[in-house]
């Protein structure tokens, strides 16, 4: 193994989920002894020992300020990624019934979704481990992240997505010189193809599969970022969306490396999953009583970022709602729609559809009453509106002639 830079002293290796083994940080992807999967582990009480909080805030204004709580050091020349904006949502929150709602603008990234936090810590792995190309499978904005990392970097890209993949993904992701590889199947088919390719494609990474374990620490920033957003405490409760479950069970992680690190105080933090009822394997199954998830054959629904029907974090998921006391709401296709045009109505903020789960599950647990009084309610809006265009044309009024006439006529109230 190649390691082109200092690597993080904080990091003791990689532990198995399933039996426990502490092993090295190596190209290895799974555990070498049972093949469960592998997390990083870090020396949490030397980091407590260190100050880590001064390290971070005189650390770079991206997500490698949290290098000590990261497996991989930045590459040479990757674009600055993180570091998005927490801010309050007062209108939002009264329109869905959550008084004192906030937003992390996760919309805001290098290709405009939270999918360049993962891709940045497992692209810069790959420089790390000397592979020379970068691949995923996807369902819209990994390629994009992908493929824009992998230019910068002067590598080649792979992405492999549904052949029915919103066009508009598929080609910012060619835009950036990316090979698109339009997969007659849905996700979880590509998923699989993916799978079947990694042993006979010699120095390609797959960010996330070969590369899962590091491209999944990436998704821990948006939390830490919020502790800090938040003057280093924990929110009371963030509602995730769901797709293969990282995001969601990496916020868990992140928020506990941070209290034992003691850069923040430990005080109870909710974590609540949000899914569209048309692949809602996570929603359903806690909703269900937090039973085992079952996969979801094909799944129907415009939030396709979220559309993955055997999500490979899914139990785990489960699991960390249940432990933080967190809820879940399966959400109509039109309440995602609806939950889109809040966002952007009353905050001015334009978010693809995942964002509409986010917000139209946060509206289905007010209702619910699961909020408690003064709970600070963070939202996780991960991807953008102008992805994927802002709906029919054919609603708009008709263009009207250069001509004030012409103006006033269409718009006789704006004389006032
Ligand atoms: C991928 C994605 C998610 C879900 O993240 P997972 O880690 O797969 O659960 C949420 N929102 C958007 C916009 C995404 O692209
Ligand atoms: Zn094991």
């Amino acid at each position: 193994m190649k390691l082109a830079v200092a690597r993080n002293e904080a990091l003791l290796g990689v532990r198995c989920r399933a039996c426990g083994l502490l092993q090295p940080a190596d190209e290895r992807y799974v555990c070498g002894d049972c093949l469960g999967p592998i997390e990083p582990e870090y020396d949490t009480a030397a980091l407590a020992r260190s100050d880590l909080r001064r390290t971070i805030e005189a650390g770079p204004d991206t997500l490698w300020r949290y290098a000590p709580l990261l497996p991989s050091r930045p590459a040479a020349g990757q674009w600055p990624v993180g570091m998005t904006v927490l801010v309050p949502a007062p209108r939002l929150g009264a329109a869905i019934g959550v008084p004192g709602l906030m937003i992390k603008d996760d919309t805001r990234n290098l290709t405009l979704s939270f999918k360049d936090r993962p891709v940045a810590v497992a692209s810069a792995r790959a420089v790390e481990l000397g592979l020379t190309t970068l691949a995923c499978a996807s369902t819209g904005n990994l390629a994009g992240a992908v493929a824009a990392a992998a230019a910068r970097l002067g590598m080649p890209a792979f992405v492999f997505v549904p052949a029915d993949t919103e066009l508009s993904k598929i080609m910012g992701a060619a835009s950036y010189g990316a090979v698109v590889i339009r997969v007659n199947g849905t996700y979880d088919q590509v998923n699989r193809l993916c799978g079947r390719l990694v042993d006979e494609v010699p120095g390609w990474g797959f960010v996330n599969f070969t590369l899962r374990p590091y491209y999944a620490e990436g998704s821990k920033t948006i939390l830490f970022e919020i502790a800090e957003q938040l003057g280093w405490r924990l929110p009371d409760h963030v509602i995730v969306p769901v797709g293969s479950g990282a995001l969601l069970t990496r916020t868990a992680t992140a928020a506990a490396q941070l209290v034992a690190s003691g850069v923040v105080p430990d005080a109870p933090m909710r974590i609540s999953a949000a899914q569209p009822s048309g692949c809602a394997p996570v929603t359903d199954a806690i909703l269900d009583g937090m039973r085992a998830v079952r996969p979801v054959r094909v799944a129907r629904t415009i939030a396709r970022s979220l559309a993955i029907g055997a999500p490979a974090d899914g139990d785990g998921a489960v699991q960390v709602v249940k432990r933080t006391g967190g809820s879940a709401a399966s959400v109509s296709e039109e309440d995602v729609a609806l939950g889109c045009e809040l966002a952007a109505r009353t905050e001015g903020i334009s978010v693809e559809p995942a964002g509409g789960v986010v917000v139209a599950a946060a509206r289905a647990m007010a209702r619910r009453g699961v909020f408690k009084d003064g709970e600070r309610v963070v939202l996780y809006l991960t991807g953008s509106g102008y992805k994927q265009g802002h709906g029919d044309a054919m609603s708009l009024a008709p263009a009207i002639g250069p001509d004030a006439d012409d103006f006033f006529a269409a718009y006789p109230t704006a004389r006032g």
